[in-house]
């Protein structure tokens, strides 16, 4: 039962950002930035963010050759342009805020893995269709000398521009500063529904206390794969990812970002660890979940990858394995819109949303004064 102090003034706030994951985090600090008496409050279900946003590779990849040659089929020339420029941006605004040094951001290139030969004319068409924005010609062939591949891998396409953070350092850095702007997280919070109320919204938390309606002038709703709970009607389907991380082992000493498959499939190192994952276009029904789990499928494909890769005499233990729930939709673009008066919503980040997650929450700042 609320006590009076909780039901006239705790429960109220300017603005309630629902789901702590990147989204919502830099939506709240970037809407407290211009407004620094308001009262904000981030709603999330998990101890954790239980999405995406703590359980990816930590890849600040925007954009790979063949995924852009899907693009352009899908969105023409101006609307994978702008996708890259608009994950970029992201990406300039993440360091910006957090700084390279906390969130351990490193432009180590990107690379998309070629088991045959290149094209070299899509290469400089995808430069001529990024300089205007990059200023820089970023894709080039490099050889595959330098990370023990097999013979099976032919050459590779560099993105220099490309690199890795740590993930959990990242999400940290952002909840430290979303923090000491005042912002209040509540965890293990999670929203059943959204009712209007008055001048604003009714939002109600069950917690393990029980339930409990708190009051906001504003929501924002930031829960990616999950928000047709609240919009039945949105172009959104989950999309599960799995991971796997290798004990460490002395061949992985190099850095980079890696991926094949059309970006289905990624490796990279960390703590002389080797981190593979993806393969959901292997199972994709099983897959359009918002469940986690490890499909086993997927696991033994990514180990047999693991062979062609590196050779099985490398001998790669696996160590750990995790899954995150991705949001999608009929084309790439993140869904950034105002809902109704006191209700915005930005989710449907894809598979990309580290470079691209800091500019949405940067819409949603300004769709709240809007
Ligand atoms: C395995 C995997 C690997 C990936 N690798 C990369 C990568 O290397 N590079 C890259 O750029 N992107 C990658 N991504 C994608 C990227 O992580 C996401 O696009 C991004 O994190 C989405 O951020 P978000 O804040 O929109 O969503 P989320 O991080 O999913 O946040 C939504 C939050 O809302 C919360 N929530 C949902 N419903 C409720 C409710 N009712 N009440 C309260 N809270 C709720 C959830 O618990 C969740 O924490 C990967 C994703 C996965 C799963």
């Amino acid at each position: 039962m609320l006590s009076y102090w909780e039901k006239t003034t705790l429960r109220h706030f300017d603005l309630v950002v629902i789901g702590g994951g990147i989204v919502g985090l830099f939506t709240a600090l970037l809407y407290s930035k211009k407004h620094t008496q308001h009262r904000i409050a981030i709603l999330e279900r998990g101890l954790f963010p239980d999405g995406a946003s703590t359980k990816n590779a930590g890849f600040t990849c925007f954009g790979s050759i063949s995924e852009l040659e899907n693009d352009l089929q899908n969105i023409g020339r101006s609307g994978a342009a702008s996708l890259v420029m608009n994950r970029y941006r992201g990406l300039q605004l993440l360091r910006e805020e957090l700084g390279d040094k906390p969130i351990q951001y490193e432009e180590v290139g990107g690379y998309e893995v070629c088991f045959d030969s290149p094209s070299l004319n899509r290469i400089e068409f995808f430069n001529d269709l990024v300089e205007p924005f990059l200023g820089q010609r970023p894709y080039s062939v490099v050889a595959r000398d330098g990370f023990g591949f097999t013979t099976k891998v032919h050459a590779l396409i560099k993105n220099k521009l490309e690199g890795t953070v740590n993930t959990g350092k990242m999400i940290a850095a952002l909840q430290d500063k979303v923090s000491r702007a005042g912002v209040i997280t509540y965890t293990q919070s999670d929203v059943l529904q959204i009712d209007d109320y008055h001048e604003g919204k009714k939002v109600l938390v069950q917690t393990l206390d029980g339930s409990i309606e708190l009051i906001a002038t504003q929501v924002a709703l930031c829960t990616n794969a999950f928000s047709r709970r609240f919009l039945p009607q949105a172009d959104i389907s989950p999309g599960r990812g799995m991971i796997m991380i290798s004990k460490p082992h002395r061949a992985f000493s190099w850095k980079g970002s890696f991926h094949y498959h059309e970006g289905y499939n990624y490796f990279r190192t960390i703590d002389n660890r080797l981190l593979i994952g993806g393969g959901r276009h292997l199972d994709e029904k099983e897959e359009a979940t918002l469940e986690h789990g490890v499909n086993k499928k997927i696991e033994a494909s990514l180990i047999s990858d693991l062979n062609t890769l590196f050779g099985a005499e490398a001998n790669i233990e696996i160590d750990h394995a995790w899954s995150g729930i991705m949001a999608f939709g009929k084309n790439k673009t993140p869904l950034v819109q105002r809902i109704d008066p006191h209700l915005v919503a930005g989710m449907r980040l894809g598979g990309m949303g580290v470079a691209i997650g800091a500019n949405v929450g940067d819409a949603l700042a300004e769709l709240l004064d809007s």
